[in-house]
C-alpha cells in the first residue's frame, strides 16, 4: 500500500487538523483518541510517512523505531499508567481493522483491561 499523504494522522502531523497533544519530540506526536475506549486512550505516531506497523519496522531507520518506542515508553510513564498498567496495541491491516492508513500505537489506560483480545462476532 502507498502512503496517502492526505491521511487525517497526516492532516495531523501537519497542523490542518487539531489535536489534545499529550507529548510531541523529533520523532513522534502523541495525542487523545477523538473516540476514547479507555479512561486514557492516547495515539502515538512517528512523524515519518509509514503506513503501518509492518511499513515502519521494514523501512525505518533505526534512530526512528529507537525514537519512536522511546517515546511510547515515556508518554505511557507521563500519563502515569507504568503503575497499575497499560496496554499497547497497533493494527496492521484489514483483519486488524486499521482505520487510518498512518502506524500508530494505541496506549489504553486507566482501568482494568481485561485479558488479551476478544475475537470479533464473524
Ligand atoms: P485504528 O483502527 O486505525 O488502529 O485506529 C484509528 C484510531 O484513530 C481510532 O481509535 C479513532 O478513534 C482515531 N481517530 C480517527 N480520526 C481521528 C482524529 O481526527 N483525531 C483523533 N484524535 N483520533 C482519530
Amino acid at each position: 500500500m502507498t502512503y496517502d499523504p492526505n491521511n487525517i494522522f497526516a492532516r495531523i502531523l501537519r497542523g490542518e487538523i487539531p489535536n489534545k497533544t499529550a507529548y510531541e519530540d523529533e520523532y513522534a506526536l502523541a495525542f487523545h483518541d477523538i473516540n476514547p475506549q479507555t479512561p486514557t486512550h492516547v495515539l502515538v505516531i512517528p512523524k515519518g510517512a509509514y503506513v503501518s506497523f509492518a511499513d515502519f519496522s521494514a523501512k525505518a531507520s533505526d534512530a526512528e523505531v529507537l525514537g519512536f518506542f522511546r517515546a511510547v515508553g515515556k508518554v505511557a510513564k507521563d500519563l502515569g499508567a507504568d503503575e497499575p498498567g497499560y496496554r499497547i496495541l497497533a493494527n496492521h491491516g484489514r483483519d486488524a481493522h486499521q482505520e487510518v492508513p498512518h502506524f500508530h500505537v494505541h496506549i489504553f489506560a486507566g482501568t482494568n483491561l481485561g485479558r488479551m483480545i476478544k475475537p470479533a462476532d464473524r
